[in-house]
């Protein structure tokens, strides 16, 4: 755990972890690539729920005689800060947001080959809605950009709702909350947060339906009104909601 010193704390949270938290895993996924052979083992990592979906994805499209190459599913931190930089220098025309912006660094989007999926993408979007994922644009043309991208929000889906009611004010995208969150519950680390266990309390909070506020990584009485109201183990609450989320969301998590 990384943060502030105890001395900075509020004193009513212990912030020794005496158990591990349990994190979402990432685990690998064998699915074809646009690249020889299969997607490489550094991108070919997913949470257990995405790759639940993207293989009833690939069973459905392989029923009607097609399939999938991927292009790009996980990115670490120093993957995705390639990809932005590639993006700022011209390298690469799709947009990419710096580190801790993107679905992908918590392995939960998937870039699709256009060329692959047998069926027009207005239809392909019904399939892949239909196992949980979303699009990112709002209209299936797959002339525009990030056409070939699509999410598995999973949990985090609560944050984006969350934010987008504003309830953690209108200084930060849904979008962006909503892939800290997912990116925390790896255990990923968040460059724009100082307290890396409170913001992963932050996000999981919300997650679970309570009300802590924005995900800024500060503990604020709203924190810790919402590890109250959630009925939080306050000597190690990180590990108390990592518990939490994994007796809610099982299918995150094998
Ligand atoms: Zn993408």
């Amino acid at each position: 755990m990384t943060g502030l010193s105890g001395l900075d704390r509020t004193p009513e949270l212990a912030h020794t972890s005496a158990m591990p938290v349990t994190y979402t895993p990432l685990i690998p996924i064998n699915i074809a690539s646009i690249y020889q052979g299969p997607l490489p083992h550094r991108m070919a990592q997913c949470t257990p729920d995405t790759k639940t979906a993207i293989e009833l994805v690939a069973h459905d499209l392989a029923a009607m005689g097609f399939g999938i190459r991927l292009s790009d599913l996980f990115r670490s931190h120093d993957m995705q800060a390639q990809s932005h930089a590639d993006f700022v220098e011209g390298r690469k025309k799709a947009f990419s947001p710096t580190p801790g912006g993107s679905l992908h660094e918590a392995g939960r989007a998937m870039d699709i080959d256009l060329g692959s999926i047998g069926v027009p993408l207005a239809q392909f979007w019904e399939i892949a809605k239909a196992h949980g994922f979303s699009p990112i644009i709002d209209a299936p043309d797959p002339h525009r950009s990030e056409s070939w991208h699509f999410d598995c929000h999973g949990s985090h889906h609560a944050v984006y709702e969350y934010v987008r009611a504003g309830k953690a004010g209108t200084m930060l995208a849904p979008y962006t909350q909503m892939a800290q969150s997912a990116i925390l519950a790896i255990g990923v680390k968040l460059d724009v947060v100082p307290a890396q266990d409170v913001a992963f309390l932050q996000a999981g909070l919300i997650c679970l339906g309570f009300d802590p506020g924005r995900i800024d990584g500060v503990e604020g009485n709203r924190t810790v009104k919402a590890l109250g109201d959630a009925g939080a183990d306050m000597r190690d609450p990180a590990t108390w909601l990592s518990h939490a989320l994994q007796a809610k969301f099982p299918g995150e998590y094998v």
